[in-house]
């Protein structure tokens, strides 16, 4: 993974005299180094910022840096913005306005007139706000104390989100095969998501991955064999089974890695050459931050490898999920989402089981996969969607609980949750905005991130939340509909 790191301009002019100015660099270095402490990718310094030139060449220089992921701006002092507008124009990097203050506290004797002038952050960073809405500048602005621990957690977010979208740029996908036959939803433009997304979607044959499956040898196999006994319980007999599943994803991993693919995706109606339709080997894939779709759901695959590089630590609690049944009880309305097979055991409440079962579906000998119940907490369901002529990235708000009931014949991984702002009008929700039956599901990114990743990508975004209603939500896709087609 790149070393990335966030670049910290500060703005200022000449009114004050050289001493405030050196005051402010000193101050502005001394955050940044002390930021970058708490955060999860450095904050540097760059410049006191005083003229129109100084801006455009660090914009400049931020767009062309490969390591720089995003630019943080604060005003300590009062900075005239037009001279922002040239290098505000040209910046292409991920902008974040930190509105925040050297002193926590207005110092009730020392505060005089060269103190205002030294501390006018609430002066300065209005005016710096004003540019960017009147460039229509995508940014995100986040206002407290530097010191205050909210504040350095929505900033280190902000940072992961912004990392997310240089990732984004940068993807590679991998299709082995098409997607699952007569599927809208899982269809989209691969064009349109290169453009907007910077998204490489590409397939490879699946014969080639048949060929590259049986020149994997034993020793290797063997390796992978430790690892799954070092990470799961086996809670089946049938060795030849799981090492099969081993080869399958040895097999995917060197395909992978040899075109820089950070996802991939099949489907069970193309396994040509294959024994087993890829379970425990997609499943370990994702759980090392790959990216997977099923059924050629390559748009859901390609979030999730975004979506894991988002997380704390840059692999989180994320996975492929699908909407599969409800329980309607009143009282105790949830959802259960699982999948055929694949879902990531980063969601796991207990250490998976490898366990082997037949599968109704893709006429294939019975696969090996992991099993296990997902934990409780807070999390979202994401969905990209194409609009035709636009992405929609719809986010949802759910709480994942304990699933209610054992589920002994169910053979496979399962999560239960609530969907907000309640199950039928959730589903109400889900179903107006055009969300598919397969999401991503996240512990750790937050619906913040994923509209701040919107805003930052150019892309339409949808919350729904504990207060959205069928009603608002159907006027807000309306005038969506009208406003995207105006962009
Ligand atoms: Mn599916």
């Amino acid at each position: 993974m790149k070393k990335y790191e966030f670049w910290f301009v500060v703005g200022s002019q000449f009114l004050y005299g050289p001493e405030v100015l050196d005051t402010v660099a000193k101050r502005a270095e001394e955050m940044a180094a002390e930021l970058s402490k708490a955060l999860p990718y450095p904050l540097v310094y760059k410049v006191t910022a005083k003229t129109n030139a100084e801006i455009t060449d660090v914009m400049k220089a931020a767009d062309y840096d490969d390591n720089c992921a995003g630019v943080v701006t604060w005003c300590h002092t009062f900075s005239p913005s037009k001279m922002w507008i040239n290098g505000l124009e040209l910046l292409q990097k991920p902008y974040c306005h930190l509105a925040t203050q050297y002193n926590m506290e207005i110092p009730n004797d020392e505060i005089d007139m060269d103190f205002m002038n030294l501390n006018q952050a609430a002066h300065g960073d209005r005016e710096h706000g004003f540019i960017a809405a009147r460039l229509r500048k995508p940014r995100k602005v986040i206002a407290g104390y530097w010191k205050d621990e909210k504040v350095r957690e929505r900033l280190a977010s902000w940072m992961r989100t912004a990392v997310g979208a240089a990732f984004s740029r940068e993807l590679r996908v991998m299709r082995f095969g098409d997607n699952m036959r007569e599927v809208a939803v899982t269809e989209g433009d691969k064009v349109e998501v290169q453009i907007k997304l910077g998204w490489q979607v590409n397939t490879w044959p699946v014969g080639k991955l048949a060929e590259t499956m049986d020149a994997v040898t034993e020793k290797e196999i063997d390796e992978l064999m430790d690892t799954y006994r070092s990470s799961y319980d086996f809670a089946t007999d049938d060795i030849e089974t799981v090492r099969y599943q081993a080869r399958e994803e040895i097999a995917m991993k060197k395909m992978m890695d040899a075109e820089g693919c950070s996802a991939f995706s099949n489907t069970f109606q193309d396994l040509y050459g294959m024994k087993q339709l890829p379970g425990l080997a997609s499943q370990h894939l994702m759980a090392q931050g790959y990216g997977y779709g099923g059924e050629g759901d390559w748009k859901v695959s390609a979030m999730l490898a975004i979506m894991k590089r988002m997380g704390k630590d840059g692999n989180g609690a994320s996975a492929f999920m699908e909407d599969y049944t409800y329980n309607l009880v009143p009282g105790a309305e949830y959802s259960l989402g699982a999948h055929m097979l694949e879902v990531c055991p980063s969601v796991a409440a207990e250490r998976p089981r490898i366990e082997v079962h037949p599968l109704g579906i893709g006429d294939r000998e019975d696969p090996a996969r992991l099993v296990f119940e997902g934990k409780e907490g807070d999390a979202i369901v994401v969905s990209l969607v194409d609009m035709g002529g636009r992405l929609r990235l719809i986010c949802q708000d759910i709480h994942c609980v304990k699933p209610i009931l054992p589920m002994p014949n169910l053979p496979v991984a399962r999560v239960m949750w609530q969907a907000m702002p309640d199950l039928e009008t959730g589903i109400e929700c889900w179903i107006t905005a055009g969300g598919a039956h397969h999401t991503v599901l996240s512990y750790d990114v937050t619906a913040e991130q994923m509209k701040d990743w919107a805003s930052i990508m150019g892309i339409e975004f949808v919350h729904i939340t504990k207060d959205t209603t069928v009603d608002s939500l159907e006027k807000e896709l309306f005038l969506n509909d009208l406003v995207w087609k105006l962009r």
